[in-house]
Parts: structure tokens; sequence; C-alpha cells
């Protein structure tokens, strides 16, 4: 069994932030970078918002320069997924799918939350190319055209607002004929002349070509089958925090997201702490992910240097 000191799980901006400034206080953090290293962002295009880059940077770019930044510094960068956690007592003792077991004396989780897609083929053919889970990353670029937000949640009538101050047209779909959203935020979108709420909708098929996306056919809950003109098919279906293999030890809310203690990373578990978008259902940006891997790896030290 390999014994180490910081254990970081998860390759996104809060676990490289964290591994930078845990290799900087010399705990040679070890870090698992998971099954998508560079996490969510790699799957966006132009990063447009992250600031310090005044023309942009792409998403996968971004990921790579804080990867070798984490590298440079010392921290140990392992291509590998944590598939069990056993956090009961310290040293905390985790296996890899590479058959490795560590123990560790403190561990960051920063696992990260997965957007929820519809999961239809012509979704997944145009990600990318039209097809978004994320307006605030992705929004500038349908300047002027009509979009499609899906969802009648918070998230999606706050994208759908944002986008309505950037696009000609937002329609909202929504499969029931009301909106679970909080009341503030639906008048928000009654207030918004250039969004339609397009009710009791499903998308059966995202239409496109070789330029990307161009369209939607939908369902009507009546049988009645439409198709809408759009250049944009934003997905507001809710995140899934991947924080399923700790949950047995760390406290989560009711969607799953790990609680942290106020302003700080610390879990209820003495010497475990999250950072990034499994603890986050607000903000889920790279930016908020990267500053609270900052605060777990400072916590991380505080804790360590105490015991
Ligand atoms: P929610 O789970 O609240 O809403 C998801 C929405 O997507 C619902 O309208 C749901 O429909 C719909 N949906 C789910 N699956 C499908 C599907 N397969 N096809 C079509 N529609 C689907 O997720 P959110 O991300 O909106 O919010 C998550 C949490 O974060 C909430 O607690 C929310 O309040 C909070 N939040 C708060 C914000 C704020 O206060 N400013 C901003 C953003 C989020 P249905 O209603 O029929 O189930």
């Amino acid at each position: 069994m390999e014994h180490i000191q910081c254990l970081i799980i998860g390759g996104g901006p809060a676990g490289y932030t964290a591994a930078i400034y845990a290799s900087r206080a010399g705990l040679v953090p070890v870090l698992y970078e998971g099954l998508q290293p560079g996490g969510q962002l790699t799957t966006t295009t132009d990063i447009e918002n992250f600031p310090g880059f005044e023309k942009g940077i792409d998403g996968q770019g971004l990921m790579d320069a804080m990867r070798a930044q984490a590298l440079r510094l010392g921290a140990d960068l392992r291509s590998g997924t944590v598939t069990a956690a056993d956090l009961s007592s310290r040293p905390f003792r985790f296996s890899t799918d590479d058959g490795n077991e560590v123990e560790a004396e403190a561990v960051i989780i920063a696992t990260g939350a997965t957007a929820r897609y519809l999961g239809l083929p012509s979704e997944e053919k145009f990600k990318g190319m039209g097809v978004s889970a994320c307006a605030t990353c992705d929004g500038f670029f349908y300047r002027g055209k009509a979009v499609a937000v899906v969802g009648g949640g918070d998230t999606a009538c706050e994208e759908a607002t944002y986008l309505a101050s950037l696009c000609s047209k937002v329609y909202m779909i929504v499969r029931r004929d009301v909106l679970r959203a909080s009341e503030a935020m639906q008048d928000r979108v009654r207030k918004t002349g250039n969004i339609e709420i397009l009710w009791n909708c499903n998308t059966e098929e995202v239409l496109g070509d070789a330029t990307g996306v161009t369209g939607a056919r939908l369902l009507r809950k009546d049988g009645t089958r439409f198709e809408i003109k759009v250049d944009g098919f934003f997905l507001a279906i809710g995140h899934h925090p991947n924080s399923e293999l700790f949950s047995r030890w760390v406290n989560v809310d009711a969607n799953g997201y790990i609680v942290t203690e106020g302003k700080t990373s610390r879990t209820n578990v003495e010497g475990v702490f999250a950072a990034g978008d499994v603890q986050d259902p607000l903000y889920r940006q790279a930016v908020t992910a990267a500053a609270s891997g900052c605060r777990a790896a400072l916590d991380l030290e505080k804790f360590l240097s105490s015991k």
C-alpha cells in the first residue's frame, strides 16, 4: 500500500489548482485525473471569460496549461480513476482502476459534475457544434441568432434570460405545462419579450448539417410534431455531481452535492475537503472551481500542519 500526504481526485480546474497550491506547499500531491482529464472544459470551444486571456483560450488549451503548471511545480499527476474509497478513518484508503492501493492523510474531492443530456444520438452528434450545456460558456457565439433551451428549472430560466440578452429569439422547451423554477425566475422569463415557451414539448431530434445545428423537431403532448429553426441548442435539465463514491461518509445535499462548511472546503469528515462543481450547485464556472481548489489546498495544508 502506497502512503501519501495529499490525494487530489479529479483533473479539472479545481483539482489542478489544488495541485498547484499543494505542490508549492511542498506536499507532493498525487492527483488522479479521472476518465476525462481536463474535465468539462475540454468539451467546450473557446473560453472568453477566464481572466488573463485577453483574446480567449480554447477549453483544452486552458486545461493543458493548468496541468503543465501543476506538473512543473512537482505534482504527481496520474491518468487513472479512483474506483473505491474508505473514509471511515485516517489515513483514508483508495483503490484505483490500475490496481493501485493508496493511503492518504488528507484528500481533496474535485470530481466535478456532469451535465445531464437528453440521450438522443443527434444531440451527441452535434455536441460542440451547436449543442451545449453551458449558456455562459457558449452563448456569446449565438449573438443575434435564434436558440433553444431545454428545461424549466432555475438554470433553464437563468440561461434563457442570459441568452435573450444576446440572441434574437430564445425558445424554452418545457416538457410540462408549468415551470419548476422559483417564482422570481419565472417572472424574469415572463418579462423578457424574446423568450417563447413551448409548453408540453419534448425534443425528438436535433436537426443539423455539416455546419452544425439548424433546428429541432419537437413532439407536443397532444401528438403534434413541429420543427423550430435554431442555431444553438442548450441543455439545462440539471447536473449530476460525481459524489457517489464518497456519500457514505461525506454529507451531501438533496441533489448529491457535497456540503462544505461556510466559506471553507471542509466536509463533515476531518481531513476530507471538497472543491469545484462537486460541491457547487450555483456558480459552476471554471474560475470559481479554480478558486475553490485553491481554498481546498490551503485548508488541507492547515489541517496537516495542525496534526
Ligand atoms: P432542476 O432539477 O431544478 O430542473 C431541471 C428541469 O429540467 C426541470 O424543469 C425538469 O422538468 C427538466 N427536465 C429534467 N429532465 C428532463 C428531460 N429528460 N427532458 C426535458 N426536461 C427535463 O435543475 P436546475 O439545474 O435548474 O437546478 C438545480 C438546483 O440549482 C435547483 O435547486 C435550483 O433551484 C438551483 N439553482 C438556483 C439558481 C438560483 O437561485 N439563481 C440558479 C440555478 C440553479 P420537470 O420540472 O418536468 O421535472
